[in-house]
């Protein structure tokens, strides 16, 4: 096992990886900009090594800096959390060039799945249903007219190198497609360097389920069960919870069964999350991401395991430490996502929290960096908090909710609470009967 791990993230995440650290008696090295000085990840890892000036690409995205405080710590292994070079397989080369090992899979995984054209080729080719469409990247309008009239519009064109929601286009309608499919080549070209698109099928209805895998490197893999993580703005997940309201334990299984297949086969290492598209029924694969995901207390609340422990433990070259037979529901989680942002725009409202209380209570988690007096920065990512919940079922789960939102106490910045108060009121989410385009359409009309 390693003796020293070094975190290069902040906030949140960087300090669930402290604790995981601390926990399995590993010595932890923070990373941070001049702007982070004082923040909780700092404070509460071993030790603590000043990167950069604030912009992240001088400091949590220079990777000399990072691989320089490696050695300058004598850490062994780098955990990347989620977001900056997380999904960088540049990066993840550099640091297996360096000899230090890097928690979480191979840069050859990690390119595979970063190029989706690529990653949907190599999942439909090991079974996982994947959304119809273009059979690789679209060349010209003309060929994109084709596509649309095969498999009939509405289609989206998407960019291969995407992320974020961005370089993605719909087109309705012929008509439409010579401007959807320029417009989204131009945003892929500005946004990634790379202006090559794919197009597929809009689905009009459907619920995102992603489904949570880990391989251990050796062919060995195994699956988690899913999030439904429907309750999005702007392509990004607000609310998220596991189990998935619309699955059933025969669905579970066996499309959990078809990802750890398609895993395992693959040899893929660590943390892995296979996101779908679900209607009707059905699952249609749109990507995978080769990391820990913000909304991974879910899974861990539900499954009862420590999904940053197992990160640890599989880069260090051990086993799987559970089997699939040992991985069984146990009641049901969620996550809300509070975002120092103000209502109804989601304005970005950083600044000095005067008063921070957080919620405690059975089957209740708070995973922040506030504390009373802490200044937010201005330079990164709005998410200051997670607030998770588990209890026996989906009905008691949301009375705990409303429950813990009611003792969170968050002064000094505006935060996205108000609309999860709100939400609660709902009947669709009372229900957990939603799709996709739900959020957006209720924000337009109760906060537009
Ligand atoms: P990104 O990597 O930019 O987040 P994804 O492929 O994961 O892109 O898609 C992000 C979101 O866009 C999905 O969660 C969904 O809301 C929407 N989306 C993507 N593909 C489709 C599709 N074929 N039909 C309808 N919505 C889609």
């Amino acid at each position: 096992m390693f003796d020293k791990i070094l975190i290069a993230n902040r906030g949140e995440i960087a300090l669930r990886v402290v604790r995981a650290c601390r926990e399995m008696g590993i010595a932890s090295v923070a990373v941070h900009s001049t702007a982070d000085s004082d923040a909780m990840h700092v404070r509460m890892a071993d030790e603590a090594i000043c990167i950069g000036p604030p912009s992240a690409t001088q400091s949590y995205l220079s990777v000399p800096s990072i691989i320089a405080a490696c050695e300058i710590s004598g850490a062994q292994a780098i955990h990347p959390g989620y977001g900056f070079l997380s999904e960088n397989a540049a990066f993840v080369q550099i640091v297996e060039d360096h000899e230090i090992t890097f928690i979480g899979p191979s840069a050859e995984h990690i390119r595979l799945m970063g190029d989706k054209i690529t990653a949907k080729d190599t999942m439909r080719k090991l079974g996982v249903p994947c959304v119809p469409g273009s059979d690789g990247g679209v060349p010209d309008v003309e060929a994109a007219k084709a596509i649309g009239t095969e498999f009939g519009y509405p289609v989206i064109v998407k960019a291969t190198a995407g992320g974020g929601g961005r370089g993605m286009k719909l087109a309705r309608s012929e008509a439409e497609m010579e401007t959807a499919f320029r417009t989204a080549r131009s945003e892929a070209k500005a946004a990634f360097g790379n202006d090559e698109v794919y197009i597929e099928k809009y689905l009009g209805n459907p619920r995102h389920i992603e489904i949570q895998v880990f391989g251990d490197g050796k062919g060995n893999a195994v699956h988690l069960g899913e999030r439904d993580c429907s309750l999005q703005r702007r392509h990004q997940k607000v609310f998220e919870e596991a189990p998935g309201p619309a699955i059933d334990a025969e669905t579970r299984a066996r499309i959990g069964k078809v990802c750890a297949d398609a895993v395992a086969e693959i040899g893929y290492s660590g943390a892995g999350t296979i996101e779908f598209l679900y209607e009707d029924g059905e699952f249609y694969f749109i990507e995978m991401n080769t990391r820990l995901q913000v909304e991974h207390p879910v899974t861990e609340a539900v499954f009862g395991v420590d999904l940053v422990r197992e990160q640890i433990r599989i880069a260090a070259g051990h086993p799987l430490s559970f089997t699939q037979d040992d991985l069984q529901v146990n009641g049901h989680a969620i996550e809300v996502r509070i975002n120092a942002e103000k209502l109804p725009n989601f304005a970005p409202s950083p600044g000095r929290i005067t008063q921070y209380h957080a919620p405690g209570g059975l089957g209740v988690r708070m995973d922040s960096g506030l504390y009373d007096g802490y200044s937010i920065p201005p330079y990164y990512d709005s998410l200051i908090g997670k607030l998770i919940v588990h209890a026996q079922d989906r009905p008691a789960a949301l009375a705990r909710l409303h429950r813990a939102l009611g003792e969170l106490i968050v002064d000094g910045v505006d935060t996205t609470v108000p609309l999860f108060h709100a939400l609660l009121e709902e009947p669709a989410v009372q229900k957990g009967d939603y799709s996709i385009h739900w959020l957006e359409k209720w924000l337009a009309e109760n906060l537009g």
